[in-house]
């Protein structure tokens, strides 16, 4: 299978690409072969789907996609349709995606009705020159004939300016659309993407919270919450200052995306709150995956970019919950909440988890 042309998380930026024309037809070519060898329907949902995976914007969503066809060995119209959701279809931007659908049709607008004004040109010319045709067997005199050629020659200059308007007029167009196009894309990638540790975004996360809860409601099959938040990071923040702060964010965030696999979600929940979706996951290995975050964050000794001075460990407490059948998003995040506070309560560096499971605690 093809594979995407680049695999950084980071959104390429199309302005930076001198020949993004030519580039654009390339991925559009090697979606639709996408579509063909994955016996895929060719609808623009999953052209789209799979032009975004043939340009490798978005690794978390290659990666999801991925996954998807090699678990049926083609692309499900079930599977394309959570993969849409999850990634491409972002409510929170309708407004701004239509936004620019709007201007997209008013630029059409306007290059149709250039169009058919120049072809209505070009009909009258093509009348002149019949007239001209009609009136040369006429011509008497050079006189005659020096008008004639002086009608002919002003008709045709109208011609060749306004054929030159049009043409620029369509390169204009075709860079106002390629501005359009690219405000799509950050617009997207913005929304999915939590900039500093370059895991999913809470706005996004709420949606595939919303997705997993449903069909946890359909299958019967488990779904596990990690509710994650780094202890005395205040502190941390007050004693090294924030942009230390940051890296260690960074650092957990990091530890977090390589911890998950498979169709797990992790994402930056709040300031230092980090939240991880585990479908198909009993209670009992949900904690397992908490512990072993705990254990991976505090085993990392922090040092200093700057000084590369030790700055010891952070910890992390956790609250882990399985999902009721016919509860909330709400009151199922509220659960792992009190959880979580409850690990704080039992002196920070801890799982908790609901009562029906073994509850386990730091060593
Ligand atoms: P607790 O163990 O009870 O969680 O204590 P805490 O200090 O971690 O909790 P508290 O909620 O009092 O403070 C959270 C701190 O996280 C506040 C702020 O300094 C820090 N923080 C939140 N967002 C960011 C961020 O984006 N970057 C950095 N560097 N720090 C952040
Ligand atoms: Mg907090
Ligand atoms: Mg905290």
């Amino acid at each position: 299978m093809d594979t995407p042309s680049q695999s950084a998380s980071a959104p390429a930026n199309p302005i930076a690409d001198d020949d993004d024309f030519a580039k654009s037809i390339a991925y559009g070519e090697r979606a639709l072969n996408l579509l063909k060898q994955l016996r895929t329907s060719a609808k623009p949902r999953n052209y789209e789907l799979f032009y975004c995976f043939t340009k490798g914007a978005n690794q978390e969503f290659c990666d999801a996609l991925r996954r998807a066809i090699q678990k049926d060995s083609r692309l499900t119209e079930e599977a394309a349709e959570r993969l849409y959701h999850a990634y491409l279809a972002d409510k929170d931007v309708t407004s701004r995606v239509s936004a620019v659908g709007s201007q997209f049709g008013d630029e059409m607008d306007d290059i149709m009705s250039l169009i058919s004004s120049a072809s209505e040109k070009a009909g009258a010319y093509g009348e002149s020159l019949q007239g001209l045709n009609e009136k040369l067997p006429t011509i008497r005199s050079p006189q005659q004939l020096k008008e004639m050629l002086t009608e002919l020659f002003e008709s045709t200059k109208e011609m060749a300016e306004l054929n030159k308007t049009l043409e620029r007029r369509l390169v204009e167009s075709k860079a106002q659309i390629d501005e359009l196009h690219m405000k799509l894309e950050l617009t997207r990638l913005e929304n999915f993407t939590d900039e500093l540790t370059g895991l999913t975004t809470r706005k996004r996360f709420d949606q595939i919270l919303d997705l997993e809860m449903q069909q946890a409601e359909e299958t019967g099959e488990p779904l596990s919450l990690l509710l994650i938040d780094i202890d005395n990071f205040k502190s941390f923040n007050d004693a090294h200052g924030h942009q230390t702060g940051d890296q260690v964010l960074r650092l957990v965030g990091h530890t977090l995306k390589t911890n998950v696999k498979g169709r797990d979600w992790a994402a930056r929940y709040g300031g230092e709150e980090f939240v991880v979706l585990l479908p198909k996951t009993s209670l009992r290995a949900a904690v397992t995956v908490a512990q072993q975050f705990r254990v991976a964050v505090k085993t990392k000794e922090l040092v200093k970019k700057s000084t590369n001075a030790s700055l010891g460990h952070v910890t992390l407490s956790i609250g882990v919950t399985c999902y009721r059948k016919g509860e909330s998003a709400l009151e199922f995040i509220d659960r792992a909440d009190n959880l979580l506070y409850a690990a704080k309560e039992a002196g920070r560096d801890n799982v908790q988890a609901d009562a029906e499971a073994p509850k386990t605690h730091a060593a």
